[in-house]
């Protein structure tokens, strides 16, 4: 006799798991606390502590102004691109000196936005999807209002499981500048065919800018293979980068020559100590970089990388698709009257799932005070944020458990 897999215990899961021991290296992971909402803020590893404590007492304290260092040597300067090579070598599938890291997700989308529309230059159109986390879709009606520009809606018609290649090729044509399309839906977790949307969009001319917050560290990106011309995403997600950690921004290499953002600071200048009379971009993705780099906020990310590189991406994604279908087969098992709000097929499903229930906004609020912290996201969303490397089954479980009773004690 078969033994279904819904009856295989958390525990057991837990026992059999090769990643379940790096659990510990997180701060906190050892508290009662259920903790479902990684994929909003990653937890903190517990050698963050140790990097941030030398980095105050040895670069910062220690070389203070030199530890800037000049573009080249090494230094804090560096840092932006060094990052940036570092992601996109482990999680993007990206070669080096396409990526920078700095400010946040939201100030990227504007600038590789107004970038990709002066890459098309006299298109009219902004594809988007009605679906986009709203910082995506309230930095493109600013960024369409600025250019003259008008934004064009698509509203998949199945949300759960997003939108399909054949609704971005229904829409684009010779007046499309650029698509943008969040690789991971942020509700549904549904994850956008990157592959087929950038090959209907090349085909008319239009280029493509993902966002990557919710599969950036979580979900191998083949990044330069896709044929995404931009990309940004968050790195305080699964990178664990801490709260208000600086982004990414990607800008394939085959589009750098004729590369323009509107944010011209002094630090995207090709000779930024130079002080020059007028703004000269520097040379490839440099020139995205706006201001001063957030060097204390990036310390965190590089504990992540190094984590991640011992573990590999790929076994990170075995492990979140073994928590995501044991999350939907225990919401069925315990949560009966809940519906799956996100792809049942593992391979089109990110990191996180939705169980979508009319009451659900009351149920969160009880699961806080319960110490058990998912996320709710209209309308009527449980969403169960499963950071791989430090969610246990036995969490998800616990997680789902009180769900049902907080549910069920509703009056
Ligand atoms: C989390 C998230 C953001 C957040 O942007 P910030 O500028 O960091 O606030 C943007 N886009 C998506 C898709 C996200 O999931």
């Amino acid at each position: 006799m078969s033994t279904s897999p819904d009856l295989v215990p958390a525990h057991a899961l837990d026992a059999a798991d090769p990643l379940a021991a790096h659990r510990d290296r997180f701060v906190g992971a050892e508290q009662p606390l259920v903790y479902l909402d990684g994929n909003s803020l990653g937890r903190p590893l517990r050698v963050t502590g140790e990097r941030l404590r030398s980095f105050v007492d040895e670069e910062w304290g220690g070389r203070l102004i030199r530890g800037w260092g000049d573009v080249g040597e090494g230094g804090w300067m560096d840092l932006p691109l060094t990052l940036g090579d570092r992601i996109a070598r482990t999680c993007l599938g990206a070669a080096p000196g396409q990526v920078v890291v700095g400010d946040s997700t939201t100030v990227n989308l504007y600038k590789l936005l107004h970038a990709a529309a002066a890459l098309r230059p006299g298109r009219t159109e902004v594809v988007l999807s009605a679906d986009d986390f709203p910082t995506d879709r309230y930095v493109a009606e600013s960024v369409a209002r600025e250019r003259g520009l008008h934004l064009v809606w698509i509203e998949p018609a199945e949300p759960t499981t997003g939108v399909t290649d054949d609704e971005v090729a229904a829409v684009v044509g010779e007046q499309t500048a650029v698509v943008l399309l969040s690789h991971v839906a942020y509700r549904s977790a549904a994850i956008a065919p990157l592959a087929a949307v950038a090959e209907v969009a090349h085909e008319v001319g239009a280029l493509v800018l993902a966002d990557l917050s919710h599969s950036v560290g979580v979900l191998p990106v083949q990044l330069d293979r896709t044929g995404v011309d931009l990309a940004v995403g968050c790195t305080y997600k699964f990178l664990n980068g801490g709260p208000g950690a600086p982004a990414l921004a990607y800008v394939a290499a085959r589009h750098h020559a004729g590369l323009a953002q509107p944010v011209t600071g002094w630090m995207g200048h090709a000779d930024p100590f130079a002080m020059g009379p007028g703004y000269e971009p520097a040379p490839g993705v440099r020139r995205l970089v706006a201001g001063t780099p957030s060097v204390l906020s990036m310390q965190p990310v590089a504990d992540m990388l190094d984590l991640l590189d011992e573990v590999g991406i790929e076994a990170v994604r075995a492990k979140s698709v073994a928590l995501t279908t044991f999350a939907a087969d225990a919401g069925r098992r315990l949560l009966p009257d809940a519906r799956l709000g996100s792809p049942a097929d593992p391979e089109r499903r990110g990191g996180h799932v939705t169980l979508l229930h009319p009451r659900m906004r009351e149920v969160v609020a009880g699961l806080w005070q319960r110490e058990v912290l998912p996320d709710y996201r209209d309308p009527g969303g449980l969403r169960l944020g499963l950071s791989p490397l430090s969610t246990s089954f036995a969490e998800v479980e616990a997680g789902i458990s009180a769900a049902a009773e907080v549910l069920a004690g509703l009056a």
